[in-house]
């Protein structure tokens, strides 16, 4: 655990140069480590040597990463992934194996509902999506005799609902499963689940953490808060012999940092869903500023917020940060600092007043992507979602006028009149 606080470990934790060394992380760019004596490599292959074997494994500029995140999050430990995609997906396949359940919240990042209910349903783990604001009782009376996790996102991707984490917390204790919460959109600056009762935290730390579009890149973080033997009869993986590792017990061995050990040792190693050390000092770099960006992206959010909701061309406006959202007391309580730095908004006329605003908007960039630095748009109905019937649009939260913003770090007088300048061109 880190003597320090957030902001100060947001700089200094993961890498500290000892004398006459780089004073920056350096980027080993290397597949191998040399060894001079073989039972040196006989102990990484027994897991009795955290050393460096092979970069599919891990590697130096990576493993710093790896433990800036967990310092951030308040974790034991982390795994770093070569996107967020990969980050969810080995969480779950640690975590379960054919036949097994899962329940998730429905309003998720489209990419997730596509794994849980497309890929992961293929190889036979089977999720059952909920509405985040079901009471405890009502997500407890889905439990089955084989679901092993309940999913959600502290913060909505595009929805923008700010979970109860607590609520789920409880639930989850009181089915024997591990809490999973993907914490991309909030970072743990706004909001670490660990601390509200989670026990595993995923990225997409392509967002806020890299900050700058330029790494695409995932984390699992270890809360080391879930007693794998209180329920060893559903989660053999964790606590019975590993064949592939000679018989080794990961929670036996490894503690409170065991769920990592088996994600590095089985995922990464048959997967090879590794992130490159290039993406990692990328990353960690976004992550030296991760607390100011933060501050500012919400409160250049919040302030484009309240300008849009007054705004004639506006019919509404969706931001967990404004009194009177729906989510607005959730987001007080897991959100203190700020709401982050995404908001929606539907302007007037519907699917072409939406694509006449973006045409005319000078300094917000059009692309597919949230936590950028740069002010980012996108209008889902006339591009992601546009293969989608209105029908199939609108069931998925997506209203022909929805335009969602990323709110960057420029001079919010910027950004709010270049959002004015286009909404007036619907005049
Ligand atoms: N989780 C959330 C909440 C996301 O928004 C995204 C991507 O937008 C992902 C996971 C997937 O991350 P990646 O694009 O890095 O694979």
């Amino acid at each position: 655990m880190s003597e320090y606080q957030f902001n100060t470990n947001c700089i200094h934790s993961g890498y500290k140069a000892e004398s006459g060394q780089p004073q920056v992380l350096p980027i080993v760019q290397n597949t191998t480590y040399r060894y001079y004596d073989a039972a040196d490599v006989a102990k990484l292959f027994d897991l009795e040597s955290a050393d460096f074997m092979y970069s599919r494994l891990g590697s130096p500029t990576v493993n710093a990463l790896e433990e800036k995140m967990a310092a951030l999050e308040g974790g034991t430990a982390g795994i770093a992934t070569s996107a967020g995609q990969a980050a969810n997906l080995i969480t779950m396949l640690n975590i379960c194996q054919a036949g097994d359940h899962i329940i998730a919240c429905g309003n998720i990042y489209g990419g997730t509902f596509n794994l849980f209910n497309v890929t992961l349903r293929k190889m036979g783990i089977e999720t059952t999506f909920i509405d985040y604001n079901l009471s405890k009782e009502e997500i407890v009376a889905l439990a089955k005799p084989n679901t092993k996790a309940l999913f959600g996102e502290s913060l909505g991707n595009p929805a923008l609902t700010v979970l109860d984490i607590e609520k789920f917390a409880a639930a989850a204790g009181e089915m024997g499963v591990p809490l999973v919460i993907d914490n991309t959109l909030a970072s743990p600056y706004l909001c670490q689940p660990l601390k509200h009762g989670a026990n595993f935290v995923t990225h997409s730390m392509t967002k806020w953490a890299d900050g700058h579009a330029t790494s695409v890149g995932g984390m699992v973080i270890e809360g080391g808060n879930f007693d794998w033997n209180k329920y060893a009869d559903k989660y053999p993986g964790m606590v019975e012999p590993d064949e592939s590792y000679h018989g080794l017990r990961y929670y036996e061995k490894f503690g409170n940092q065991a769920f990592c050990v088996k994600l590095r040792a089985q995922m990464l190693r048959d997967l090879g869903c590794t992130m490159a050390p290039m993406n990692a000092f990328l990353t960690f770099q976004g992550l030296d500023t991760l607390h100011l960006r933060m501050a500012r992206h919400s409160e250049n959010a919040l302030a484009l917020a309240k300008f849009l909701q007054n705004h004639p061309m506006v019919d509404w406006v969706k931001y967990p940060g404004l009194s009177g959202d729906d989510d607005y007391e959730r987001a007080q309580k897991y959100l203190p600092k700020g709401a982050s730095g995404v908001l929606a908004f539907g302007a007037k006329g519907g699917k072409a007043g939406g694509e006449i605003v973006l045409k005319h908007l000078k300094l917000a960039s059009i692309v597919v992507h949230v936590g950028d630095i740069r002010t980012s748009v996108l209008h889902p109905a006339s591009t992601t979602h546009r293969q989608l019937s209105e029908a199939d649009q609108l069931a998925g939260g997506i209203k022909p006028e929805l335009i969602r913003v990323s709110v960057g770090c420029e001079d919010i007088e910027d950004i709010i009149t270049d959002f004015d300048q286009a909404l007036r061109a619907l005049q």
